[in-house]
């Protein structure tokens, strides 16, 4: 691991370093990519390092006076700008943004803003945040985080430099988990898989009973075949109660395994499967369903995740999913 606490992200942190170390720290910053690949961590360390009396081209002191109010979040020369799931960053969040960048900074010399998702600015705060990209009121850093940098309108896009944060192998990931955090080397293989390389939600993935899950998921999908099509109804009201966060990857990672069982056909799946220790189940499902067949169920699987939001949508969104899966 490195100073910066990622695993992985040569490339971005480099260019960050490089940043940094020369002072040229641009106002506009997009750190974009996968969920879970340490962007939040990333900027944070960026922001505590432009704000610190010693920084940037050092590693923050952690003993000056914006560095301690940095660490216990009351820095004055810093803001984040955070929504929840399915939130938008609105306008007068970015007008109160403008205001703070146009005063004087208090003790650092320069002000650092936060926006994490970008890509939940809607459509007039965009716009609002374009006009300060494009004429800060002050020395100003916007530090802007995104896993949907497409979902941002390009004219910001091009007026900040960006670090591209990256899947990092199963493998590594695997390794951190059972090194650092202590895991049995299973669990901690599913979870790495099951993230598909975002060592952040792999780290919490394994600290939950990830095999009970699946099994549950696997179960579901096995009631939802059988004759009667009250068990789609059963089973989608029950996983719309649930956190999609128990079910959802691992219907997703399900449905992958079988259409990679399909292609490999006799050969070994085992390296290529987020649960190797199922290729057995997952041959037999996968041989009963064509290449059509799997391809529509992985798009109704994209469009459910997609869906995933209210109960309400959830559980019409499992059924639609269900459906499908009873038909493939
Ligand atoms: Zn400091």
């Amino acid at each position: 691991m490195s100073e910066w606490g990622l695993i992985g992200q040569e490339g971005a942190i480099g260019l960050l370093e490089r940043a940094l170390g020369r002072n040229q720290v641009p106002q506009g910053l997009l750190l974009a990519g996968l969920k879970g690949s340490g962007k939040h961590t990333a900027a944070r360390r960026v922001a505590n390092r432009l704000l610190c009396v010693q920084g940037p081209a050092s590693e923050p002191c952690g003993a000056c006076g914006p560095c301690r109010r940095f660490a216990a979040g009351t820095a004055p020369d810093y803001t984040e700008v955070t929504v929840g799931p399915g939130e938008e960053i609105r306008i007068d969040q970015v007008r109160e943004v403008n205001r703070q960048s146009s005063l004087t900074p208090q003790e650092s010399g320069r002000r650092v803003i936060l926006m994490d998702p970008a890509e939940a600015l809607n459509a007039y705060a965009a716009n609002a945040l374009l006009k300060l990209l494009e004429e800060p009121p002050g020395v100003v850093h916007f530090l802007l985080i995104s896993h949907r940098p497409d979902r941002l309108p390009a004219t910001i896009r091009s007026r900040c430099q960006t670090a591209g944060f990256h899947p990092v192998a199963a493998g590594k990931v695997a390794a951190w988990l059972t090194e650092h955090c202590g895991h049995p080397s299973g669990q901690a293989e599913l979870a790495a898989r099951l993230s598909a390389g975002a060592p952040g939600w792999a780290r919490a993935l394994a600290d939950r009973d990830l095999v009970g899950e699946r099994e549950a998921v696997v179960e579901g999908l096995a009631a939802a075949r059988t004759a009667g099509g009250e068990s789609v109804l059963e089973v989608a009201a029950g996983w719309a109660d649930a956190d999609p966060a128990t079910w959802l990857p691992h219907l997703l990672a399900w449905l992958r395994d079988m259409a990679r069982v399909r292609v490999l056909s006799g050969q070994a799946g085992g390296p290529f499967l987020a649960n190797p220790d199922r290729e057995k189940a997952l041959r037999g499902q996968a041989s009963e369903r064509d290449f059509t067949a799997l391809d529509s169920l992985l798009r109704a699987a994209d469009e459910l995740a997609d869906a995933v939001h209210g109960p309400l949508s959830t559980r019409l969104a499992v059924e639609e999913f269900l459906l499908t899966w009873r038909r493939a």
